[in-house]
């Protein structure tokens, strides 16, 4: 096995990475300390030590990129595989609603609160939180950044912090902190955004099974009955959901006024499209923008996007 040292392509760092060749896929296996364990395509290898375009995107962008990879292989059930990681997948995840905006200190310092939460597993425990090599877990740019979200969840008295030097600090959630997280973990129902017609229901019901599958509450407001208050009662549902599921299919209205109020709101936005339903769909100016994940008459279909998309919450 090929294990020669390298440096992570995502951060940079050289010291405590392993880069081995994956002969089953082309591509290296990487285990960093700081991003966690992915693949990374030959394709994004190579891009990153020709110094193209490439390299200066994920310089710019590497606290969103090591943020997302560390996450991922954070949360991964067993037996699932690492992520792969392409020079082409770069926008994707950077645009990823699970992503925070660069300067979103709640929903980084709420990254944070839920990763502490991951290593708590008893009311009470101490978690060391070393800077150089766990800032990701905030999608910190920096130790600096990094320092100053802890001190934020420190000052909300959702962690106590024990003690700190050079190299880390000792946390430890507070009763507070450990409801909140608990909290914000619960809120489990996902918005269903889509065209309710009679001849979408077997795909629509099948939308709603997915989510179920997956230990979510699916939320669609199908109700014909009060069509001027129906907006109101959807702009609700969807400001309590954690995530919000747009099925893009015939480019309805009031899909795309949801989606805009949601987007608003910065809830995860994810989206679909039937590709069995029409092909005048056009959703060009759509994808440029926004990631669309296109299911078919394959009912397991379906069921495997759902099932990646849910899995990251
Ligand atoms: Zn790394």
């Amino acid at each position: 096995m090929n294990d020669e040292k390298k440096k992570c392509p995502l951060c940079g760092l050289n010291a405590g990475v392993s880069v081995k060749s994956a002969f089953s896929n082309c591509s290296s296996d990487i285990a960093c300390p700081r991003c966690g364990q992915f693949y990374a395509s030959e394709a994004l290898m190579s891009s990153v030590e020709a110094g193209n375009g490439i390299k200066s995107k994920i310089a710019e962008n590497n606290w969103a990129l090591s943020g997302w990879t560390k996450l991922l292989s954070e949360t991964r059930k067993a037996g699932e595989e690492n992520i792969q990681i392409d020079s082409d997948d770069l926008d994707d995840i950077i645009n990823n609603p699970l992503v925070p905006k660069k300067d979103d200190i709640s929903a980084k310092s709420l990254k944070l609160l839920e990763a502490i939460k991951r290593r708590t597993k008893h009311y009470g425990k101490r978690v060391d939180l070393q800077w150089a090599k766990h800032y990701p877990l905030a999608f910190a740019q920096n130790y600096e950044e990094f320092e100053a979200l802890i001190n934020f969840l420190g000052e909300n008295n959702w962690i106590e912090i024990l003690n700190q030097d050079t190299a880390s600090v000792i946390v430890r959630l507070t009763a507070e902190g450990l409801n909140f997280s608990k909290e914000v973990v619960l809120n489990s129902q996902v918005f269903l955004a889509t065209w309710f017609h009679k001849a979408r229901d077997i795909k629509n019901k099948n939308l709603e099974k997915c989510v179920k599958e997956n230990g979510f509450n699916p939320m669609c407001i199908r109700e014909k009955a009060y069509p001027e208050t129906i907006m109101e009662k959807a702009f609700g549902e969807i400001r309590k959901s954690r995530i919000v599921i747009a099925d893009m299919t015939g480019l309805r209205k009031n899909v795309f006024v949801e989606v805009g109020y949601a987007l608003a709101l910065e809830k995860p936005v994810f989206f679909l499209h039937d590709s069995d339903y029409s092909k005048d769909d056009d959703l060009g100016f759509y994808t440029k923008q926004f990631s669309i994940k296109s299911y078919d008459k394959k009912e397991k279909h379906l069921s495997k996007i759902v099932e990646s998309i849910l899995g990251l919450f």
